[in-house]
């Protein structure tokens, strides 16, 4: 006799624990609902429980997010996913599954071992009554009919355009306009949130066209996409920098986003007593007094430069600049050029002057991951975002529900035998950069890049060439800290001297909560702490344990002012739980946070 899908033991399986979990949750029984749970478990829900990004580990804790959110949360109506068939390996069972509560509909990912939950994701993806209007419910667009005095689209996109921010204030402001403000603009206009996005560069995608020259992006395009509007099939795998630039602009267009360029935001403070922030902005140069009930700092991980400061900066003849005023190579050929750092930008920028002939050496200060991209793209991201997991029916928004549902607790654990495959399929390449001098590491605990990039946002190259110029010598390297500069050099501690005529610092970003500092107070940065980050006592990552990356996304210890941003997957993925907070905010929804997090770094 054949099984059918629907009675194969593992749906079975994962049928039984939600009805007993269901039942558990109905009858207001968080003991219950955490006893179904394995001992070491976790929970992982985004928002749809707890208003909050936030994950619980361990029976006593799953018990305490529910006795405190389940009266409001009122969940209901567990069932597998129509279609997504539960299945089993090595033990554990796995299966995509869906409910309801008090205001909206939730989807997430079950992990049961021994009949137990080992890791849950809850999500919500929609309001109730306030869903996105999408197929049956898009916009008719023609009015048919005959109207006197009818208002076309344009009029009524030109009409919104002239109003927005004068006669009718925004409910949100998203400062800064890079693919974060972009996504989370475009997601609040589906939702029919009032929003302005400002930038203060001229054109939206100018925050990639402002970057150096030979720079393509180091993820590929499976993982790049924006919501909504995919890139196309013929889409390069790695975008190149004026390539994605344009994409943006014309994607501020299509989704019909309130973006005003050549804005800057110059001040902002909140008042409580109104709920309402007042934010001074200019345009155009000309100052405008904007006030939305929600602040959105959208202005770029990678945006606040970490400019060091040596002595001698000031007695240096030639050009000095951070990697992100690097303008590019050609002004550099035969030139002595002398790049301060061993991360990314540090190495698209060698390598990008090698290529034009100048004479390059790189200073590498602590030790930097590398790992080559067709590896990565291979090992690290295939099975989830590539033309095969494509092919084989994984869909972007289902690749990214998959890598959420994973605790940052125990990622480390997935990524170290990932990490493995890679030395040792790249082993000849990590001998001859080390037989070179470089400094190579792995992650403190050997988990590679993207631990790396979710602890600290920094510390690693993705290979595209260039560190085989380091290995084989054509960039020369020297490892050291700078002592200071002199007219016409660079000099080490150590005494080491390099001729220079550029020094490039590749020296990194800080803390997003610099911008609170630099916009509202640093009395509010400092209440608000340190942006990213899970608390992983990592090197940058101090502890205790977050469990969460800072302030991503989520409330945060200033009322009304949130962070958004981090690579394309994650601004794609997080901009719709951010969306929806507002959203739920703008509408009255009752929201209450759990687990509001602490603050214990402030930056
Ligand atoms: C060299 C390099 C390579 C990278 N490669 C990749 C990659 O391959 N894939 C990837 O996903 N990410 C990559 N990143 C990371 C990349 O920076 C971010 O993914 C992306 O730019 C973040 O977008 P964002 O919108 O959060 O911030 P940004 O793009 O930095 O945008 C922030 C915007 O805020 C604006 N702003 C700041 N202050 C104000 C103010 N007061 N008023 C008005 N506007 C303001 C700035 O003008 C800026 O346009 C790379 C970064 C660098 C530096």
């Amino acid at each position: 006799m054949t099984t059918t899908l629907e009675q194969s033991p593992a749906a079975t399986a994962v049928r039984g624990w939600l009805s007993d979990f269901d039942a558990a949750l109905t009858a207001g029984d968080a003991a219950a609902a955490a006893a179904l749970f394995t001992e070491d478990c976790y929970w992982r829900d985004l928002i749809s429980f707890t208003w909050n990004i936030t994950t619980a580990e361990g029976r006593p804790a799953i018990a305490d997010m529910l006795e405190q959110t389940l009266t409001g949360t009122r969940p209901r109506n567990w069932t597998i996913t129509p279609g997504e068939e539960p299945a089993e390996a090595d033990g554990v069972t796995e299966a995509w599954i869906q409910f309801e509560t008090a205001v909206g509909r939730g989807r997430g990912q079950l992990r049961l071992r021994d009949g137990r939950a080992w890791t849950l994701l809850t999500t919500l993806y929609e309001l109730t009554g306030h869903e996105e209007p999408t197929r049956d419910r898009r916009p008719k667009g023609a009015e048919h009919g005959i109207h006197r005095d009818r208002e076309s689209w344009l009029d009524r996109r030109e009409r919104e355009a002239r109003e927005l921010g004068y006669e009718t204030q925004p409910y949100v402001l998203v400062v800064g306009g890079g693919q974060g403000g972009i996504a989370l603009g475009a997601r609040l206009r589906q939702l029919d949130v009032p929003t302005i996005v400002i930038d203060k560069h001229p054109r939206p995608g100018d925050q990639w066209r402002s970057r150096y020259k030979s720079l393509c992006l180091h993820d590929p395009v499976w993982y790049d996409h924006l919501p909504y509007v995919k890139f196309p099939d013929n889409w390069p795998v790695f975008a190149p920098k004026d390539k994605i630039a344009d994409w943006l602009e014309s994607y501020t267009r299509v989704m019909e986003l309130n973006y005003w360029s050549n804005t800057r935001a110059v001040n902002a403070a909140y008042d409580e007593s109104t709920g309402e922030w007042t934010v001074t902005v200019e345009r155009d140069g000309i100052p405008v007094v904007l006030r939305p009930q929600q602040l959105v700092l959208a202005t770029g991980m990678s945006g606040k430069p970490n400019v060091p400061d040596f002595p001698g900066m000031d007695v240096f003849r030639g050009d000095q600049h951070h990697s992100s005023a690097h303008p590019g190579p050609d002004a550099y050929r035969g030139k002595k050029c002398v790049v301060v750092g061993s991360n990314n930008s540090a190495f698209d920028i060698c390598g990008a002057l090698w290529e034009n002939g100048a004479d390059v050496t790189m200073v590498q200060r602590s030790s930097t991951h590398i790992v080559r991209s067709d590896s990565l793209m291979d090992i690290g991201l295939g099975a989830l975002y590539s033309e095969d997991a494509v092919a084989a029916g994984m869909t972007t928004e289902k690749a990214d529900l998959v890598f959420a549902s994973l605790p940052y607790r125990i990622m480390h654990e997935f990524q170290i035998p990932l990490y493995d495959q890679m030395r040792e399929r790249d082993k000849d390449f990590y001998g001859r950069l080390e037989a070179a001098g470089f400094d190579h590491d792995w992650g403190e605990d050997g988990s590679g890049l993207f631990m790396k990039y979710l602890r600290r946002g920094s510390g690693y190259y993705i290979d595209v060439g260039a560190a085989d110029l380091v290995a084989n010598g054509d960039v020369a390297l020297v490892r050291g800290q700078v002592d200071h500069l002199t007219e016409h050099s660079v000099v080490l501690t150590d005494g080491t001297e390099m001729p220079a005529d550029l020094v490039v610092y590749a020296t990194g970003y800080g803390s997003m909560n610099g911008w609170a500092a630099d916009l509202i107070s640093q009395e509010v940065a400092d209440r608000v702490g340190k942006v990213w980050g899970l608390g992983s006592d990592t090197t940058k990552d101090p502890g205790p344990w977050e469990g969460e990356q800072r302030n991503m996304w989520k409330p945060t210890q200033q009322e009304a002012l949130w962070f958004h941003g981090g690579n394309l997957h994650q601004s794609r993925h997080y901009s719709l739980y951010l969306a929806l907070q507002l959203k739920a905010r703008k509408e009255g929804l009752p929201t209450p946070v759990y687990g509001l997090q602490e603050v214990h770094h402030r930056s």
